[in-house]
Order: C-alpha cells, then structure tokens, then sequence
C-alpha cells in the first residue's frame, strides 16, 4: 500500500478495466440511497435535516458503569474522525480524538454534495466555491455541459480539507471531545471482555520533534486514520485494493481562474486514466489537477501528465504550487468491526467506485458508528460488545449497499474503452441523465423516477452502447 506522498514543488506549465470484486458489504433488500443515473431520482431540491435528535435506547443487557462514563478513542481526525468525535462527546461518552498533524492538508479534490452542508451544519464560509457546472469530456474532447438542471441554490461544494477537517475537529472539542496531537502507534487488544484497549502514541507537546511516548487506556477504538489504517491492521481487518490518486495544485492567471469560478471539468479517455477519470477542480485560488488508477499504478505520472495536456490552454501560464498523491480505497476490508473496535472512512473503505467520492461517507460513516455506540452503552453509562458495533455495519450496508453496487457496475461498463467512455459523455448529454445523476449526488437519497423517461433513457442506454461496441468493432479491425 502506497503511503503518504505529499511534496511540494515549483515549476511552469508551457502554454497551452480490470475492475476487482469486493465482497465487505452485504445486499439488503431494502435500500433507501442509490446514486446512479437509470435509478429511481430524488424528488426536487429538499431541504436538508439542520438537526439530529438521537434516540436512545438504554442496552439494559450490558453492564453498567461504575463511577464513570464509556471511554472510546478516535484515531484520526480527518471528516470521519470529527465527526465521530462530536456525536461521541454529544451523547455523554468521554472521547479522545488523536490526531497525528492538526493542519493536515490531505489530498483532495475537496468537492463535498450540497446535502453535507446541512446534515452537518457547516458554515458557509468554510465552502471556497459553489460548483454548479460541469463538463464531460470524451477521448475525442467532446465536451457535455452537465449542471442544466441545477436550481439556483444548488451546487457542489468545493472546501480546503485543512480548513474543513479543523472545523469539524474543534466543533468536536466544543462538545467536550479531548484532542490529543499525537501519532498513533498501535493498541494492546482486551485480555477479556471487561478489559480495555491500551493504545500506545507520541505526543506532540512542542517539546521534541519526536513526540512524548504515552498510554491510553479506553473502553472502546474507532479508526478513522484513513487508507494506511493503524488501527486496521492492529483489528486484523485484513486489506483491499486501492486506487493511487495524484493531484497537483496550479495558480493560474486571474482570467483563466475566471472560466473555473463556477466550473469543473472531468476528462475521460486511455490517455488519463484506464479505469477512472481526470480532473479539473476549481480551489480558493487555484485548480486542483488529477488523475487516478487502480490497474496501472506505475503508469499514474503518464496520466497526470495527459491530464493537464487536455486542459493546456485553460491552465496556461500556471503555477504548480503542491504535488501530492494517496491511495483511494476500491472497496470494503474484509473485516469493520473487531470486538469494541470499529472502522469508519476510507479506514473501512468507504470511497464510491467511478467518482472516487468520500469526504460525506467518511463523515456520514463516522457518525453512524458513534451513533450506535451512544446508543448501546446508554448515553455512556453501560458498558457495549460487538454487537452494539454491527448494529452501525448493519445499517451502513443497508443504506449504501445499492449506491457502491451501482457505481460499481456503471464503472465496469462506461470506463472500460475510449468507445464506451464516448458513449457515456454522449448519455450525459440527456437532461434526465443530468437530473438524476446531480440529484442523487447531490442529496443521497432517492424517490421513484418517471416510467416514461426512465425507458427512454434505457433506449438511449443500449442505442449509445450498441453504437460503442461498434466503434470498438471497428477500431480493431483498423488496428490488425
Ligand atoms: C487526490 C484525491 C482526491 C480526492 N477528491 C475527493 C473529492 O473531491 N471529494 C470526495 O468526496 N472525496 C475525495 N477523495 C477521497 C477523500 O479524500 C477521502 O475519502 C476522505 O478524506 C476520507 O476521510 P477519512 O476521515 O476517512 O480519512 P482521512 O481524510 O484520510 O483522515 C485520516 C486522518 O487520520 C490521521 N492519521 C492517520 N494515521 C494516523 C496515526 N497513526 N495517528 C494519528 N493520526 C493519524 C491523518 O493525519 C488524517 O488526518 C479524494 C482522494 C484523493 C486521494
């Protein structure tokens, strides 16, 4: 697994699948969230729950706590780490959070779905821009216009993760979370069912570069430390397989910022990616530049490269100010859950397949385990077992099994060639595609569609992959 690579550099631009199987979550059969565009859409821009109330049962099967309340540790405080941090210290547990770098910047795209902003009560000002158009573009530069069909008031979020993830870190500290900086080495696991977990770390006091070695000893762990999980491999939960994503941060001249104020760009084609899509975010003051791959890691600088090739002359004169790269989960690990210890995040491996989105499940994710972790020690004064966490895995699967299934299969079949790749950007061009795909990413939850465009569209559908797999065809028959 590919660590950390973030580096910075300076220099100026010249003018101008092999999809693998995951098998961590399981099919329920009543799903609630599909984000895909022959699925069922969401009906018109709802507004979004502004508070939560959380409904407590008491877990009168567990033993009661004497003389204080569930500890639980986060590790990690990036969305998922905050925001499991903040419920845990809202519902009466007493939490710690352990952060290694609390003005983490991690490499991101940093595009989060309207629906986050409400259901996490973020403020305004922590969103740089308001996305609300998007083109598609096809290995041929065949550009779609996607984003027609947002109202006035919806957009995609675009945020700097350092400002975001110390928001929702000290958010979690007002609530009472205790944050530590300090690098997570690993945990003695319980000796028996009462027994806590004694995690190991070194503090970061100013004091020494190195860190000051010291113990925590706690009830329960959730891990939130991302794709290179501490925490998972100390739970056993076993590995998956990953994407390399690369990103490079360009200022560029003021006019040129002007044509991505309010626009992002995704290119797809052999040349940017095999198995996944090239990227042109708009940031506070720059674009964000990338590209990522699954099936030819070694390759992703040749990607990167073509990527800022097909947008030459809109970063002309641009200033490459960061270079980073991290890993992307592919799907689940094969274990979430390990006695009093959960994972949440890209940790668990929650990022979706073909648009490589995380930041809202990692949070959501984070959320819903604390959740049931309030729930089951009853508010913080009984002790939980395993079973209180797998009521949290239970309910993951079931709101999101169908929205990771989805992706995965509209993966496998639009970003398996350049002829499929075509005829994808040339379905994107139908508004009803565009509705329901925003509509679903935007809001991540779902009401039946229109009968009669969604069999228009399954027309559309086959004709476009008919017409695509001719053109493959025929692109062989050239190429012998
Ligand atoms: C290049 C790139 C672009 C992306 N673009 C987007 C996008 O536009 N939109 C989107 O939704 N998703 C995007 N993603 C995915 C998204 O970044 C992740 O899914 C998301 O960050 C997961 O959040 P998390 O809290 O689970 O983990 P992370 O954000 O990785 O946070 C983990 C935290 O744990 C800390 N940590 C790790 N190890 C330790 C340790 N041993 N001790 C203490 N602390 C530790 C880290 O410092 C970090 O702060 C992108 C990913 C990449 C790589």
């Amino acid at each position: 697994m590919a660590s950390f690579l973030s580096a910075s550099t300076s220099c100026t631009i010249s003018s101008a699948s092999n999809i693998k199987k995951y098998d961590g979550l399981r099919a329920s059969s009543s799903s609630t969230s599909l984000d895909f565009a022959l699925s069922p859409r969401i009906a018109g821009a709802q507004p979004c729950l502004r508070s939560r109330s959380l409904v407590v049962q008491a877990a009168l099967g567990s033993p009661k706590l004497e003389g204080r309340n569930l500890r639980v540790a986060v590790v990690g405080g990036g969305p998922a780490g905050g925001c499991a941090a903040e419920t845990l210290a809202k519902g009466g547990i007493e939490t710690y959070l352990i952060e290694r770098k609390l003005d983490n910047a991690k490499p991101c795209g940093g595009a989060i779905p309207i629906c986050m902003v409400g259901e996490f009560d973020l403020p305004m000002d922590i969103i740089d821009r308001r996305v609300t158009k998007m083109k598609m573009i096809s290995p041929s530069n065949v550009a779609v216009d996607v984003g027609k069909t947002l109202n006035e008031n919806e957009y995609i979020g675009m945020v700097r993760r350092e400002v975001l993830d110390s928001y929702l870190r000290e958010r979690a500290g007002k609530y009472g979370a205790q944050i530590i900086n300090g690098l997570f080495l690993g945990m003695d696991l319980p000796k028996d069912k009462g027994s806590p977990y004694i995690l190991k770390y070194n503090r970061y006091d100013g004091a020494t570069k190195q860190g000051v070695p010291e113990t925590l000893e706690v009830d329960a762990v959730i891990g939130a430390d991302g794709a290179n999980s501490r925490v998972a491999k100390d739970i056993d939960a076993g590995e998956y397989d990953y994407a390399i994503a690369f990103q490079e941060r360009i200022k560029i001249p003021d006019d040129k910022m002007q044509y991505y104020e309010d626009l992002a760009e995704m290119y797809v084609g052999d040349d940017v990616s095999p198995d996944f899509y090239g990227w042109v975010f708009p940031k506070c003051d720059h674009v964000a530049v990338g590209t990522g791959t699954v099936i030819n890691k070694p390759a992703i600088k040749k990607y990167q490269t073509a990527t800022r090739n097909r947008a030459k002359e809109k970063i002309a004169g641009g200033k490459i100010i960061r270079v980073e790269a991290h890993p992307i989960p592919e799907h689940p690990r094969p274990r979430r859950v390990k006695d009093r210890a959960a994972l949440v995040g890209d940790a668990a491996g929650y990022v979706t397949k073909c648009s490589g989105e995380g930041i809202y499940f990692a949070a959501k994710s984070g959320r819903m385990c604390a959740e049931a972790i309030v729930e089951g020690s009853a508010r913080g004064t009984r002790m939980i077992d395993e079973s209180d966490l797998r009521k949290y895995l239970e309910k993951w699967d079931k709101t999101y099994w169908p929205t990771y299934k989805v992706l995965d299969i509209l993966q496998k079949v639009f970003y398996r060639s350049n002829p499929s790749r075509e005829a994808f950007v040339e379905l994107c061009a139908d508004e009803y595609v565009q509705k329901m795909t925003f509509d679903s990413y935007l809001y991540k939850t779902v009401v039946p569609g229109n009968p009669l465009d969604d069999l228009k569209l399954a027309f559309n559908t086959i004709g476009s992959l008919v017409r695509a797999n001719a053109l493959r065809k025929e692109m062989k028959k050239v190429s012998l």
